[in-house]
């Protein structure tokens, strides 16, 4: 989930903090996401870039379904991910630790990690916790967001984008007296 919203947010994003983003080196970036994954790190090549943002494009398409409220669409595009990304159950041992990973075993890095996401949006969703996933509703802002707040009314992507808004509504609210 994590990897997912950072993709969408590091290579699907117009607009952030009320700021129109430039056009990013994808390389960086996605090697700083995955990052928390040292073998996924030392796997990425440059030519994983275009897979990675086109993956970024799809799942931002799966927020905005979420945010506006339809899961059905959402739904509907996790299904096409789950069928062509699988899921493969396997343990394997690192460290002297088995470990469970859901992902197939020998995929190449770009579909591996389209099994993971979706999976992870996936699980969300089956969950009933749809409403948890959403993009900034502030002017200007299209990051996207979990909302770990304990009654899920968040609607920011951060405090200064919050705060943005505050303000315009109390400069608003001032003109109008
Ligand atoms: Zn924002």
């Amino acid at each position: 989930m994590v990897v997912a919203m950072a993709l969408i947010n590091a290579l699907a994003v117009e607009h952030a903090h009320g700021r129109p983003v430039g056009p990013v080196e994808p390389g960086p970036a996605i090697a700083g996401i995955l990052a928390i994954d040292p073998p996924s790190a030392a796997a990425f090549r440059s030519g994983d870039s275009p897979g990675f943002t086109e993956l970024a494009r799809q799942l931002r398409q799966i927020v905005d379904d979420l945010d506006r409220g339809d899961v059905d669409a959402a739904a509907g595009r996790l299904n096409t991910f789950l069928v062509e990304h699988p899921a493969h159950p396997h343990l394997a041992k690192e460290d002297g630790r088995w470990r469970l990973h859901h992902h197939p075993a020998d995929a190449a890095l770009v579909p591996m990690w389209t099994s993971i996401c979706a999976a992870s949006i996936a699980r969300l969703v089956g969950a009933g916790l749809h409403d948890r996933v959403g993009t900034c509703h502030a002017p200007g802002c299209d990051l996207a967001f979990i909302d770990a707040s304990k009654n899920g009314s968040r609607r920011f992507c951060s405090t200064p984008c919050q705060n943005r808004v505050k303000a315009a509504t109390f400069r608003r609210r001032a003109q109008t007296r």
